[in-house]
């Protein structure tokens, strides 16, 4: 079977080539790959910037979000041929810490967790791979090619996860959410407030354009400029730039009693002058939380899949702003502003329409 892998940092060395069907051992859930969503993690990695190839191996199958339809499942189980699935990307250390013994890989306290895709344990951007029952989520059929999204979602359903259980350790009735950055990810976590009924404001750079149009029809509010000139203070921020000043903007503009939760990774390596002392004294005062967030555990994947289901599918259509085939796979790697999710089709004859 085809499939798409590096040699983990080393740039250029990507290559679609000839490999063994998945063994067995990997599970006894077959699954045929339909669709893989590229994200920045990806590109980084097919930039020989980062990732770890399994032991013992030189070559790494890329792709962590990803969508399937079963082909053979063991009959007594959940999963069935013909359901449509995302595998899951984390895998819990051997070890295992306190929080990968429970489950919670994404909390995962000594770093030897494994990623498919990332981190020592094959993608699934190849045409076929296998799995055990307890890392693949059903997505709801009616989504369709839509299901790519799931993984990006699990994301923000474990961000929002964090700010309601940080925001109810007291008194908790927000009305406000800022979103900073109109990607893949904070047009996922801006569908998540708007089905909380929040009112949300989604801040990015882009004047117009495909972004500003998908939060508009949100029924969210779209900003360029600065936070501190939105005219409030958010009770909740979704930070999904990564951009140091935004962040800091965003800390220092936040409301009385707060919660802003940091998903967007920082390169690191600038340095800006600012008070930190000023920062403290209106945190405390305010009783703000600041709050990071990685990944995804198996709570966040189905609170995922039920927020995909509970969407308008015209409008999570128009998130993926470009399909490419399998074969022309170097066309994921371009993007443009107005790129949202690029996704390559492994099967394109097999896209399954909505
Ligand atoms: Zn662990």
């Amino acid at each position: 079977m085809k499939a798409l892998s590096v040699v983990p940092l080393q740039a250029g060395s990507a290559a679609l080539t000839d490999m063994e069907e998945p063994p067995v051992g990997d599970g006894p859930i077959l699954v045929e790959t339909l669709a893989v969503g590229i994200c920045g993690t990806d590109i980084e990695i097919l930039s020989g910037a980062y990732g770890w190839s399994p032991p013992g191996r030189e070559r790494l199958v890329l792709g962590h979000e990803s969508l399937g339809r079963v082909l053979d499942a063991p009959g007594d189980g959940p999963i069935a041929p013909g359901d449509l699935v995302v595998g899951i990307v984390r895998r819990p250390d051997p070890v295992p810490c306190t929080s990968c013994a429970v489950l919670e890989w994404d909390f995962c306290r000594n770093g030897q967790y494994t990623e498919r895709g990332i981190k020592e344990h094959d993608g699934y951007l190849s045409e076929r791979y296998r799995i055990t029952p307890d890392f693949v989520v059903k997505v709801d059929p009616q989504l369709g090619t839509l299901g790519v999204l799931l993984e990006p979602t699990s994301v923000v359903a474990k961000a929002w996860e964090e700010v309601d259980r940080i925001g109810g350790r007291a008194h908790w009735e927000p009305r406000t959410v800022l979103v900073t950055g109109a990607g893949p990810i904070g047009l996922l976590a801006a569908l998540l407030g708007v089905q909380r009924n929040l009112e949300v404001h989604v801040l990015d750079r882009m004047g117009e354009g495909v972004k500003p149009d998908l939060v508009r029809a949100l029924g969210a509010t779209y900003h360029s400029g600065r936070i501190g000139d939105l005219g409030f203070s958010p009770d909740v921020v979704i930070e999904c730039t990564g951009v140091s000043s935004v962040i800091l903007d965003a800390m220092t503009n936040i409301g009385v009693g707060g919660v802003m939760c940091l998903t967007g990774v920082s390169s690191g390596g600038h340095q800006i002058n600012f008070d930190e002392g000023a920062l403290n004294r209106s945190m405390v005062l305010e009783n703000v939380a600041v709050v990071g967030s990685v990944n995804a555990n198996r709570r966040h994947y189905e609170a995922a899949a039920l927020a995909l289901a509970a969407a308008d599918r015209e409008w999570l259509s128009r998130l993926i702003t470009r399909r490419v085939p399998l074969a022309q796979w170097t066309d994921a790697l371009t993007r443009s502003d107005d790129d949202v999710k690029v996704i390559i089709e492994v099967q394109p004859e097999k896209a399954v329409t909505t």
